[in-house]
Parts: structure tokens; sequence; C-alpha cells
């Protein structure tokens, strides 16, 4: 997916954990959620210098470090702050599974195989290509669903 169905992904679930579970709203939570929605992408800034964009090959893209380092704050630190990262980072992961080039490895480091909703088999311009005919729809359902959440948010706060 792309960086604003990431973030917009992630604070969805975000908000469905904060209701479901009774979790006290944290803004440095909301704020820690969002940039890790994101971070396992800051792997493309090395990728794009070196002239590829297969970085889901990389380790940045599977779940075990983010899920190590979210339990490590989880139990030493700060809860909430572990969660906010579990939530953002693997909604990353689970979001790029859908209409991917060529997969997530889920199961690393027990297995290198990559898991895909909807495999694109394409790469850089190519695959924004063919990713935006076929799920343009999602980011721009992802979007406005934010959106509106927010507008229920913000009209409970000022009314
Ligand atoms: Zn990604």
């Amino acid at each position: 997916m792309l960086p604003l169905a990431h973030i917009c992904g992630s604070y969805i679930l975000l908000l469905v954990y904060y209701n479901f579970f009774a979790f006290n709203e944290s803004f440095l939570v909301t704020i820690v959620c969002l940039v890790f929605s994101l971070v396992p992408d800051l792997d493309l800034i090395y990728f794009f210098r070196k002239g590829s964009v297969m970085h889901h090959n990389w380790i940045t893209h599977t779940p075990m470090p983010y899920f190590l380092l979210s339990m490590t704050i989880f139990l030493l630190f700060e809860k909430e702050i572990g969660l906010g990262i579990l939530i953002g980072a693997m909604s990353h992961m689970f979001m790029d599974c859908i209409g991917s080039g060529d997969g997530i490895m889920l199961l690393w480091p027990i297995s290198k195989r990559k898991f895909a909703l909807f495999r694109l088999n394409s790469h850089g311009f190519e695959w924004l290509k063919k990713y935006v005919r076929n799920f343009g729809f999602l980011e721009l359902l992802l979007f406005f669903l934010t959106i509106y959440f927010i507008y229920i948010i913000l009209s409970d706060v000022l009314i």
C-alpha cells in the first residue's frame, strides 16, 4: 500500500483497539503508532539510491523485529508505547500483503515464504500503475473512513 493508506489503516486499527479494549486514548501512543505504520518503508530511501524498489526481501518488512521491539518496550518500559509500535508496524505488514508486488515474509525467520493477497508480480512504476488501477479504491476508502472517524471524534469533543 501507499503511505497515506498505511497511516489511515493504522489509525483506524488503533481506534478499534481504543474502543474495544477500553485502552486510554493517548496522543503520544497515536503518534508512535502512525510513525511505525511508515517505518518499514524507510528502507526505500536506501533502495531508491541503489535503483531498486524490491525492499520486501529485507528484514524491515518482516513482523519479527517490530514484535521484539514492541514486546521489549511493553515489558521493560511503557506498555502503551509498546502497543502503539505493535499496532502501527503490524498494520503495515498486513496491508502490504494486499496488492503487493511479491508479498511479505510474515513467518521470517522460520520461513522465507512470501504471503500476499492479490500478488501483482511487478515492481517500481509498473507495480504502481497496476496497484492504483486495482486497489486505488481501497486507498480512497481508508482515507475517507479516517476523515469520517476524525469528524465523529471532533464533533463529540466540540459539542
Ligand atoms: Zn511497506
